[in-house]
């Protein structure tokens, strides 16, 4: 079975108009986005047309790549006293010379976006509710929309950043998963791997999840979002010659689909799931202030 993230990030929108319509103003959305990553500027454009489509207002800051932490710490306060925006994002990475974690921690956690400040990522460790991480909150609302038994289920996640892989590992958890939360240290990561029932890959490193760690019957998530530029190594994943540029997970695309009894394709999985859980956050943020 192919879990269609296009088809669930639909049913989800399409669950979330009305919720926006319904509200006295609509919800405001202040996004941060520093310097020109082309990545980074793919992903704020879709995430203010999704904004667009809703009926969400968006607003777009874009500091320059010289950017301070102190200048980045007055726009975020602005942003917190502004009362047309519910909810914040500051798109990720940040420049070097900015303290990341400084930033994150100065948005309101009550306009907290994505869920990363350290008050609503430990709501989530006390099992209350809260802003999360959007990326795994749409994992699990892919489990949970194509009803994939999890109590009991021997989970495994592979990566353990604090916004993909502690977070899936908390939620499984939650969903009484038994977790296994395996990184670079972990000793024979394939024989952990070998034991999910539910995989999880986020990773960052192309199809390195290969038949040695997928066992027969699991049901496999792939997070990992990779652009291949070698035609090369796209021809030694998938066997034939691919576009010049071609997105690929962490798991092996053909692996994957000889092996496990479910699984996210890369791209079309997880990746819309993203955009439409950070419209939920904000929806959510917004029915909070607006009430
Ligand atoms: P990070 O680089 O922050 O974390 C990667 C994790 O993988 C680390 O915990 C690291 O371990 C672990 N890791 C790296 N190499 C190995 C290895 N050889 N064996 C075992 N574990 C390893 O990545 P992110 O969590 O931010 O992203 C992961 C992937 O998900 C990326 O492909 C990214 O593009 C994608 N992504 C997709 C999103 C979506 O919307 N679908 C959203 C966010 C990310 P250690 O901690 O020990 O270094």
């Amino acid at each position: 079975m192919i879990l269609d993230g296009i088809k669930i990030r639909d049913q989800i929108l399409a669950e979330a108009k009305p919720r926006v319509a319904a509200l006295p103003r609509p919800p405001g959305l202040a996004v941060v986005l520093v310097g020109e990553d082309p990545a980074s500027e793919i992903y704020v454009r879709n995430k203010i047309k999704a904004c667009h489509d809703l009926g969400i207002h968006s607003e777009k800051y874009t500091p320059p790549p010289t950017v301070t932490t102190a200048e980045l710490l007055t726009l975020v306060r602005q942003l917190n006293q502004q009362e047309t925006v519910d909810s914040i994002l500051v798109q990720m990475p940040l420049p070097a010379q900015v303290d990341t974690a400084a930033v994150l921690a100065a948005i309101d956690p009550r306009k907290d976006a994505d869920g990363f400040h350290p008050y609503n990522a430990g709501l989530l460790l006390a099992g209350q509710p809260a802003p999360r991480a959007c990326t795994p909150a749409g994992v699990m609302e892919i489990l949970r929309r194509c009803q994939i038994p999890l109590e009991g289920k021997r989970a495994v996640v592979v990566g353990r950043s604090e916004i993909v892989g502690k977070p899936m590992a908390l939620m499984l958890l939650e969903a009484n998963c038994t977790v296994t939360l395996c990184h670079s240290r972990t000793r024979d990561l394939a024989a952990e791997c070998r034991r999910a029932e539910i995989l999880v890959a986020a990773i960052g490193k192309p199809a390195f999840l290969t038949r040695e760690h997928i066992s027969k019957g699991a049901v496999v998530i792939d997070v990992g979002i990779n652009r291949i530029t070698d035609p090369a190594q796209a021809e030694r994943i998938f066997g034939r010659q691919e576009r010049p540029s071609t997105i690929v997970g962490d798991a092996h695309p053909l692996h994957m689909a000889e092996l496990a009894s479910a699984y996210t394709p890369v791209p079309g999985g997880v990746g819309p799931l993203t955009i439409a859980m950070l419209m939920l956050n904000t929806i959510q943020l917004a029915e909070r202030r607006q009430a």
